[in-house]
């Protein structure tokens, strides 16, 4: 058993990925070839953004985002405590302060709350400038947009929305990847959309943040890549791997969304009243990026998980520790926020397998071995 089956959907779309890859050995535009600009326009086209710059991966999509804004040292720069490091590294790479704020109980997301707290704290200390908050939408499930909008343009905050596990997702009608005034994800291979390697893309309606962002992924270049207006990167995604998205979009979109749900479902179906299974608010949709219990105790998560090992079926925590007490940022003002539910979260939390070609067959055993 796999934990994310990605051999399974190789074998569902093997014919066109392989007939995809073949065209572009053909006409060998391996960098930029057309299929770039093909998927940036399906991209932009289904989440309803007016620009998608894909490159190399989603922590360089948060990083040109960071480089557009300007964020540098002497920003505080928000996050939550419950993430991949990604989320937040780029920030720091530029010189920026991470503070990280606590999540909620019911979708594990940033809190509106704590988020607030903590710019009421950075801005009372007064030694660093607020600057930028970055969401994630955790595990697939979207944040609390209406709030945590409403709170960056009190405090003329940049809001970011980190959707390397949100593509797919939606709330109030709105696809992830369209929150804030721009938007990343990644295409990992274990994400919703993954291709075969690493690649990533930034989502804005903003023309000016755009520009910017295809300048920095190739060198800073200006009218040519040999006319260089600013420090940038080098961060293109291949056109074999744009190719390869392509073929993937469209599985995902016609159905592998609504079969990652089932799957979902059917798990809840089984595991209500036994742990707490996943909260999706009204008018949301999640994308389970995976599929998390929180079970009663941390003995309780650490007895599932001895049971999931010797039955051989494999299973993740997501994340063990919150980013607060990360060696690296351990040393992290946390301008007295105990993160409880941070806290109660890493500890208690385990994933199960989550893919859209999971067997019912598959399911039952992982059930009855969780039982
Ligand atoms: C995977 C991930 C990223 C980074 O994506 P890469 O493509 O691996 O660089 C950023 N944020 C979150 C929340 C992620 O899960």
């Amino acid at each position: 058993m796999q934990f994310i089956d990605l051999k399974a959907q190789y074998t569902a779309l093997k014919t066109k990925i392989d007939e995809k890859i073949e065209e572009v050995m053909n006409h060998g535009q391996y960098i930029m070839g057309r299929e770039v600009g093909e998927l940036e326009e399906a991209l932009a086209d289904y989440v309803g953004t007016k620009h998608v710059i894909t490159c190399a991966n989603g922590t360089d999509a948060l990083q040109m985002l960071f480089m557009a804004y300007g964020i540098k040292k002497g920003d505080a720069v928000f996050c939550p405590d419950v993430t991949f490091i990604a989320s937040i590294e780029p920030a720091c790479v530029l010189g920026a302060t991470p503070v990280f704020c606590d999540i909620t109980t019911d979708t594990y997301n940033l809190s509106p709350e704590s988020l607030e707290r903590q710019i009421l704290s950075v801005k009372r200390e007064g030694k660093y400038n607020p600057k930028a908050v970055v969401a994630v939408d955790f595990l697939g499930n979207p944040a609390d947009y209406v709030q945590i909008e409403m709170i960056c343009r009190h405090y003329n905050l940049i809001l970011i929305e980190d959707a390397a596990q949100g593509f797919g997702a939606e709330c109030n009608g709105i696809k992830c990847g369209a929150f804030g005034n721009a938007a990343t994800t990644s295409f990992f291979p274990a994400k919703p959309l993954g291709c075969y390697g690493d690649g990533g893309a930034v989502f804005t309606s903003d023309d000016e943040v755009a520009d910017v962002c295809k300048s920095i992924r190739v060198h800073g270049k200006g009218t040519s890549k040999y006319d260089n207006r600013r420090i940038g990167m080098n961060s293109r995604l291949d056109t074999l791997q744009a190719a390869i998205l392509l073929v993937k979009f469209e599985a995902l979109i016609q159905y592998e969304i609504e079969e990652r749900q089932k799957v979902a479902q059917y798990y809840n179906k089984a595991l209500q009243g036994k742990f707490i299974t996943p909260f999706v608010k009204d008018e949301y949709t999640s994308v389970y990026a995976q599929y998390a219990l929180l079970a009663e105790s941390k003995s309780q998560r650490d007895g599932v998980i001895e049971k999931l090992n010797s039955a051989g079926i494999p299973n993740m925590i997501y994340y063990p520790t919150p980013m607060h007490r990360l060696p690296v940022f351990a040393q992290m003002e946390n301008y007295g926020e105990a993160y409880v539910n941070a806290e109660q979260y890493c500890s208690r939390t385990v994933s199960l397998p989550m893919h859209p070609y999971l067997s019912k067959q598959e399911q039952d055993y992982i059930i009855e071995i969780v039982l």
